[in-house]
């Protein structure tokens, strides 16, 4: 269950010009290594800042997460927090020990690990997951998911319902070709199938997730999974996945 918690922070490097700054960068770092969300906010004080950060769990910002980057701006600046209470708005994440898959489910928001459980269907916290691509954050998921945001945010606004459409449901268009590469190389680090859930709609006109049979991409047919929540049906060679209450229906517009 996500969590509200409040962090007092205070500058160490009292030669500082711009205490700001380094408030920024810590609150940034903990977003991007996945301990914190993006929606923090922050109080400016005599001598300390605090801020309120929504975070996944109660043990989410301590040191055992911490990545190079964090550890040595905590040589400039220092941190205690405790956590106020469980996130209002939030839903459950998952609390598998083991997954026997895992998809990439971009929905629309950034509140939430975009990463589900293929077991329980639940999102799974980034700091729970391996790095990838040799970074030491989560920045190319993170990047991935605000990107994808971005596309709908167009296409909800209805500005390039062509274009947006295309990215967002053709097998290979450049933003599905990149979850694509994410999913490769996620899977590569946690040994397990991760599949990208794509919505149903560039060449199934008039047809949902609940009556495609074939794989758009190879053609094969796609395997129907009786006992999850994330995902109704897949190709297993492409790692392609659809469900059927995607919660964008692109069959009609
Ligand atoms: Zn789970
Ligand atoms: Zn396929």
């Amino acid at each position: 269950m996500y969590k509200i918690g409040r962090m007092k922070i205070t500058i160490k490097d009292q030669t500082c010009d711009n205490p700001i700054d380094l408030v920024e960068d810590l609150l940034s770092m903990l977003y991007k290594n996945g301990q914190i969300l993006i929606n923090y906010i922050v109080e400016k004080h005599n001598c300390f800042y605090i801020a309120t950060v929504t975070t996944t769990d109660d043990d989410s910002i301590e040191a055992k997460y911490f990545n190079v980057y964090i550890r040595n701006i905590l040589e400039k600046v220092e941190f205690t927090y405790e956590i106020i209470s469980d996130d209002g708005f939030a839903s459950d994440s998952c609390q598998c020990q083991e997954h026997s898959f895992y998809v990439l489910g971009t929905y629309y928001g950034d509140d939430s690990s975009p990463v589900l459980c293929g077991d329980c269907g639940k999102e799974i916290p980034l700091i729970k997951l391996p790095y990838i691509f040799s970074e030491d954050e989560h920045f190319s998921i993170l990047s991935y998911q605000r990107m994808y945001n971005s596309v709908v945010d167009v296409w909800m606004s209805s500005l390039s319902d062509r274009f947006t459409k295309r990215q967002l449901t053709y097998y290979d268009s450049q933003l599905t070709k990149r979850g694509l590469e994410i999913c490769h190389e996620l899977e590569s680090k946690v040994g397990k199938p991760v599949y990208f859930l794509l919505p149903v709609g560039e060449f199934e006109i008039n047809k949902t997730a609940e009556n495609i049979v074939n794989c758009p991409k190879c053609g094969g047919e796609l395997n129907v999974l009786e006992s999850t929540e994330c995902v109704d049906k897949v190709c297993h060679s492409c790692r392609l996945g659809y469900i059927d209450q995607h919660m964008f229906d692109f069959s009609k517009k």
